[in-house]
């Protein structure tokens, strides 16, 4: 939503005005207003256009809360650049499925930095671990964190249970399906330190302290061919990001529900409200306050509910401290971003979509590989042969080729 208040009645009454003068003295369609001809519209349509070689798209997957609602996904931010390269920053509960339905293959989506460990910043790695490995990542999932001030705090520690956790998962689809996407790959760094962390292909990635809940919460920075795009993942005001935002084009921070809100909405104590709404995070006020020190070509706010009743306040509150240009983040938003235009619009996605087409094919299982039944279990298994080998031999016969019939 890009606002320009004061201005915007004004040139709603004047086209209007226009609209109005032009169906008086012509009545057959103009060329923009034709029954017959197709318009060019408003709305990004996922897989429909090429990206520039110097043209960096941004896709908020996750804009919410740590409370999972239909509307908005938790905290995740596709960064996609027209050297072919793509990033995922924080990948929150129910992100997933919003990245699913931009049809991306998943060889393509194996890069993921997470600003701190809050399960509305990290809470679908797992279904974008199994996930995305069934539908077509045949490499390990990469992801970057930060320490914590001891190993159990840090990301390898959660990332390595997170496996730990699929233990049975993969252990159930071995001989069953292509596994090579069932590992992660983890690259740890320190929270406390100003660092490039990822250097490759043109691009510069780079991490720097936030301060949010406990220590080890960091934001990160991208830049690559002269555009630079900064996540803040949560993060109280603080100097590092100024410093490192400073100037960029495209510029993700928090901005909390406003604190009446979180009284209002949540139940949230007043003392609870001011706490976690001034303090843990970053109030709408300081927000706006951040920006004008930061001054980027754009300014994004997202984590907050975006209902008819809580956007205006945010607005408002935003709007004492900071005049520049701004989105206020929901789920599906898209910014194209190059030197001469940031292009702010809406995906308009599928909500229907199966596996995206696969970047590398998939391997022939090997049977041997399977982890068999005992025999207890397997003594339960219904005499299903009549009606289950003649789907055998019906894909035989379609496809020329002879599928044995499994013995047990
Ligand atoms: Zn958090
Ligand atoms: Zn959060």
């Amino acid at each position: 939503m890009k606002t320009k208040l004061p201005l915007f009645s004004g040139i709603a009454i004047g086209v209007a005005l226009t609209v109005g003068f032009i169906s008086l003295v012509a009545a057959t369609p103009t060329e923009e207003v034709s029954p017959v001809n197709a318009r060019e519209r408003e709305f990004y349509a996922p897989n429909s256009e090429n990206l520039a070689p110097d043209e960096m798209r941004v896709i908020a997957c996750g804009t919410g809360m740590p409370f999972t609602r239909m509307a908005q996904a938790a905290a995740c931010f596709l960064v996609e650049l027209g050297n072919g390269d793509k990033f995922i920053f924080d990948i929150g509960s129910g992100s997933a499925e919003r990245i699913a339905a931009l049809q991306i293959p998943y060889d393509f989506l194996d890069k993921v930095f997470i600003g701190h460990l809050h399960g509305d910043h990290f809470g679908d790695l797992g279904a974008l671990f199994v996930g995305g490995a069934l539908m077509g990542r045949h490499k390990p999932l990469q992801v970057w964190g930060p320490t914590g001030d001891t190993p159990e705090l840090g990301t390898a520690y959660a990332v390595d249970h997170m496996e730990k956790m699929y233990t049975w998962d993969i252990a159930g689809r071995l001989g069953q399906t292509d596994i090579r996407g069932f590992t992660t790959k983890v690259h740890e760094f320190e929270y406390q330190k100003e660092q490039i962390i990822y250097e490759e292909n043109g691009v510069v990635i780079r991490s720097f302290p936030a301060v949010h809940s406990i220590d080890g919460s960091v934001s990160f920075s991208l830049e690559w061919n002269g555009l630079k795009f900064v996540f803040g993942s949560d993060t109280y005001p603080n100097k590092w990001f100024i410093d490192n935002a400073k100037g960029a084009d495209l510029v993700v921070h928090e901005s909390f529900i406003a604190v009446p809100d979180l009284v209002a909405k949540l139940g949230l104590t007043p003392e609870a409200a001011l706490q976690v709404g001034t303090q843990i995070h970053t109030a709408p006020e300081a927000f706006g306050k951040v920006m004008s020190l930061v001054k980027p070509r754009h300014a994004v706010a997202y984590h907050f509910f975006k209902d008819h009743d809580t956007t205006g306040p945010i607005l408002e509150r935003i709007r004492t401290t900071y005049d520049g240009p701004l989105s206020l983040a929901e789920d599906h938003m898209v910014w194209n971003v190059t030197k001469d235009k940031i292009r702010e619009r809406i995906a308009l996605v599928d909500h229907h979509t199966w596996s995206p087409p696969m970047a590398s094919p998939a391997i022939p299982i090997d049977p041997n590989d399977r982890v068999p039944y005992s025999q207890e279990i397997k003594a339960g298994k219904l005499d299903m042969e009549d009606v289950i080998r003649p789907i055998w031999e019906e894909a035989g016969q379609a496809l020329g080729r002879e599928f044995e019939y499994p013995q047990n």
